[in-house]
C-alpha cells in the first residue's frame, strides 16, 4: 500500500523582526524571504513551498502585523488577517521574552476569533538561558490557548526538525500541489525588486526609514549571451532622499547595485547587468494607484 501524503497551508505571523524570514529560509533552505535587521522588510505575501517525501507545506509569509498608520499598513494588516481562517495552521512567532511585546499582544488580539489552531514558536532561544525558557512559555501560554509551543533558533537551526514534524501533524491528507523542486510562486522580478530594496535599506541604515519602493522596469536575456539586463527604479518620497540614495559621486547607488547584483545573479543563475535609477514620487504610501503598481492589489488581499 502506498504511504499517505499530507499537504496544506501554513500562515506565519509575528511582529516585525522576530525572525519570520530567517525561519522560512532555514526551513526551505534557500533565500526566498528577504532578511534584514530592519522591521517591515517583507512587504509582499511571499509563498514558499516545502516538499518532503511524505508532505508538502505551503507557507504564507505574512507581513509583520503592526498598527496601521497609513494605507500601506492597513493593507498589510488585512492581508495577514484574511489568511488565518483559510489555512490549516497558524504559526505565531515570538522572541523569548518574559513579558510579551505590545505588538505580540496586538497580534494575539487579531487571533482571537480565529478557528484555525495556532502553534506558538519561540524563536531566538540561542539568546537566553535554558531555565528562563519555562518562564517564557508560561507567560505566553497565559495570553492565548496555543495548540502547542515549540522553541527554536531559526538562525542556528536548533529544534527546527521538531517544528517540521509538529507542522506536518496539522496537515490533512492531500495531494502534492506544486512540483517538488518549486520553492516559491513569486515571480523572479518581484524577488529581484525585494533584493534591491533589502540592499538599499542595509546600505542607507536609518536615513530613509521605510520610504522606498523598488520596481523592476525590465529584465531581458541578452540575445546569444549568458547575460541578463535588469533595469530597476528606486522610488523615494523626497528630493533630499534622492540625493542620499545616490550618494557622493553616486557611491551609495553603486554600493546598492553591486550588492544586489550578486544576489540577483544567484537567483537567476546567470550574470546580470544591473542599471538602477532613483525617482521621487511623493506620498506613494498613501496612493492606491502606486501601491497597486508595487504589487499590492487590494482585491487580492
Ligand atoms: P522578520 O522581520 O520577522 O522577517 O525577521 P528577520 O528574519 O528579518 O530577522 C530579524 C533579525 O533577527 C535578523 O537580524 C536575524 O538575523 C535575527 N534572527 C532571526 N532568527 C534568529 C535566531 O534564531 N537567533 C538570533 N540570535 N537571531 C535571529
Ligand atoms: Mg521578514
Amino acid at each position: 500500500m502506498a504511504n499517505k501524503f499530507y499537504s496544506g497551508f501554513v500562515s506565519l505571523v509575528g511582529r516585525p523582526n522576530v525572525g519570520k524570514s530567517t525561519l522560512m529560509n532555514c526551513l526551505i533552505g534557500e533565500k526566498i524571504a528577504i532578511i534584514s535587521n530592519k522591521p517591515q522588510t517583507t512587504r509582499n505575501k511571499i509563498t514558499s513551498i516545502l516538499t518532503k517525501d511524505d508532505f508538502q507545506c505551503v507557507f504564507l509569509d505574512t507581513p509583520g502585523i503592526h498598527k496601521a498608520k497609513h494605507k500601506l499598513g492597513e493593507f498589510m494588516v488585512r492581508s495577514a488577517e484574511n489568511t488565518f481562517n483559510e489555512v490549516d495552521l497558524v504559526l505565531m512567532l515570538v522572541e523569548p521574552l518574559t513579558e510579551a511585546h505590545p505588538l505580540d499582544r496586538y497580534v494575539i488580539e487579531r487571533l482571537e476569533k480565529v478557528k484555525t489552531p495556532v502553534v506558538l514558536v519561540i524563536n531566538k532561544i540561542d539568546t537566553i538561558e535554558k531555565d528562563k525558557l519555562l518562564e517564557v512559555i508560561a507567560h505566553y501560554s497565559s495570553l492565548y490557548p496555543f495548540a502547542q509551543v515549540v522553541p527554536v533558533s531559526a538562525m542556528k537551526g536548533e529544534n527546527t526538525e521538531q517544528l517540521l514534524s509538529v507542522i506536518k501533524s496539522y496537515l490533512p491528507e492531500g495531494p502534492q500541489y506544486f512540483p517538488a523542486d518549486m520553492v516559491t510562486d513569486q515571480p523572479e522580478r518581484q524577488i529581484a525588486a525585494e533584493i534591491i530594496r533589502e540592499k538599499a535599506l542595509y546600505v542607507l541604515q536609518d536615513e530613509i526609514p521605510h520610504g522606498i519602493a523598488v520596481e523592476i522596469m525590465s529584465m531581458k536575456q541578452r540575445p546569444q549571451k549568458d547575460m541578463v539586463d535588469v533595469e530597476a527604479t528606486i522610488y523615494c518620497e523626497r528630493d533630499s532622499h534622492k540625493g542620499i540614495i545616490i550618494g557622493k559621486g553616486g557611491n551609495m547607488l553603486k554600493k546598492i547595485g553591486s550588492m544586489a547584483r550578486k544576489d540577483i545573479e544567484r537567483l537567476l543563475g546567470s550574470p546580470i547587468y544591473l542599471q538602477l535609477w532613483v525617482k521621487v514620487k511623493k506620498d506613494w504610501r498613501d496612493n492606491d494607484f502606486l501601491l497597486k503598481n508595487f504589487g499590492y492589489d487590494k482585491k487580492k488581499l
